[in-house]
């Protein structure tokens, strides 16, 4: 992509502690890319309107107008802080319209740690994952029918009657769900995260999934992500399948040697985890894992499981992405408990701003941001989700972000 000088980012302010957080990101990018560039780059924001702001401007149930779709569209890409997701029937969640119309099908989400941030961890330093979460399939898919409902009921009859689903009994109380996971879906999913991996260095990719178990959906995201992987990848890639392959045909002294020697000659290894064993190893050998490719439930835990090792939500940023689009956004939600207080952490929207400059191609502005927020955090000038932790007040959302904006002057 070639980026203007100017570009036009289109932005979402967003619902609850958006109106805190989302300033306050503004404020810290135009001061990184002032800092960098001078003169020379600067951001054009332009405001879509989505969620209550979207319904006090254009009327009851315009929660996501028109026209915030078509410049999303135009500009092909956005920052969003979070919005609430209406209550009552016949609505789909804002942030699900979104991924779903615009066919992000990536959620990225890196993991880090800031050193002095306080963290359950024992070595939080350890932490540093960049999770690919699968985003259009998978039970998220929304296919479910309530319990009692006629489709329950044409559905059970179906599986008893055609599919000869004989061995489970469905009490009356059943609701029933559909997991769709296709090897299109997978795919496209996994070679973006094999892609990041071999752009950025990293040492391996970790298909995580719960094939042991459901055959056919996780675990066909298992086997075709080694296929693809041993397919597109040959040359660059020492997949835990060919490991296996080796143990079996020459023993597992052989099968370590070969993974130490593709180690050696810069490949990156491919290995895969059942998901429940994953979430023990985040915590017992988090140094083991760089990236993460996995569906989408598993994607949803393991975001947050991580996310509290480094801080909690607060400091998570993320980015959901198709081949074409990319809306950046805070991991966390409206945050109605503190909403309007001043209190909310800016930082989880404030990181997703970096990785918008680093999709961008201004990584020095990027670079400027991180530096400033690890020197805050190192200084123990943090907000109180984070102070808290450790029985203090902590900054206000404006105390800090002033922190951060003196640390880019400086
Ligand atoms: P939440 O993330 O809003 O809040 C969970 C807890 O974390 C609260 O105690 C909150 O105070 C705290 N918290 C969240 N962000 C914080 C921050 N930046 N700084 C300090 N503390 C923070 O989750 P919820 O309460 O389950 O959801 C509230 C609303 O947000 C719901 O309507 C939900 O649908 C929506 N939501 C939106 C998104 C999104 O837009 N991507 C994501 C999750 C939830």
């Amino acid at each position: 992509i070639v980026v203007p000088n100017e570009p036009v980012i289109p932005f979402i302010e967003g619902d609850g502690i958006g109106v805190d957080v989302t300033p306050a990101m503004r404020q810290v990018l135009d001061a990184a890319v002032a800092k960098v560039y001078g003169a020379a780059r600067r951001i054009d924001w332009q405001e879509l309107y989505a969620g209550q702001k979207a319904v006090a401007k254009f009327g009851a149930g315009v929660y996501l107008p028109e026209e915030t779709m078509a410049a999303i569209q135009r500009y092909h890409v956005a920052i969003k802080g979070p919005l609430e997701t209406p209550v009552g029937g016949g609505i789909r969640s804002l942030n699900v319209a979104l991924r779903q119309d615009l066919d992000l099908y990536v959620c990225q989400r890196p993991v880090r740690y800031f050193a002095g941030t306080p963290s359950p961890m024992k070595r939080p330093e350890d932490v540093d994952m960049v999770i690919f979460r699968e985003n259009s399939e998978d039970i998220y898919a929304g296919i479910e029918w309530a319990a009692g409902s006629s489709e329950v009921a044409k559905v059970i009859a179906f599986l008893q009657n055609e599919m000869g689903v004989k061995k489970i009994r469905f009490p009356d109380s059943s609701a029933i769900g559909i997991k769709p996971v296709s090897q299109a879906g997978s795919e496209r999913l996994i070679r973006r995260a094999i892609a990041y991996a071999l752009q950025h260095g990293r040492k391996s990719v970790t298909l995580v999934h719960k094939g042991n178990i459901m055959k056919f959906t996780e675990g066909g995201f298992r086997d075709w992500g080694y296929a693809l992987a041993e397919r597109e990848f040959a040359d660059q890639v020492f997949t835990g399948r060919q490991k296996a392959a080796i143990a079996k045909a020459e023993g597992k002294e052989a099968a370590v040697a070969a993974e130490r020697a593709a180690l050696a000659a810069g490949k990156l290894v491919i290995k895969d985890v059942i998901a429940d064993n994953f979430l023990q190893q985040i915590l017992l050998r988090p140094q083991d894992y760089d990236v993460v490719a996995t569906l989408n439930l598993n994607g949803d835990y393991i975001s947050d499981a991580l996310a509290a090792e480094v801080g909690g939500i607060g400091m998570a940023p993320g980015a959901n992405l198709s081949d074409t689009h990319a809306i950046f956004e805070a991991t966390h939600g409206t945050a109605p408990d503190i909403a309007g207080q001043g209190k909310a952490n800016p930082s989880s929207l404030i990181l997703s701003g970096v990785m918008l400059l680093e999709h961008l191609g201004w990584t020095e502005a990027a670079q400027v941001i991180t530096a400033a927020m690890e020197g805050c955090i190192a200084a123990g000038e943090v907000t109180g989700d984070l102070a808290s932790l450790q029985g203090q007040a902590g900054l206000s959302t404006s105390e800090f972000t002033a922190a951060l904006y003196r640390r880019i002057e400086a």
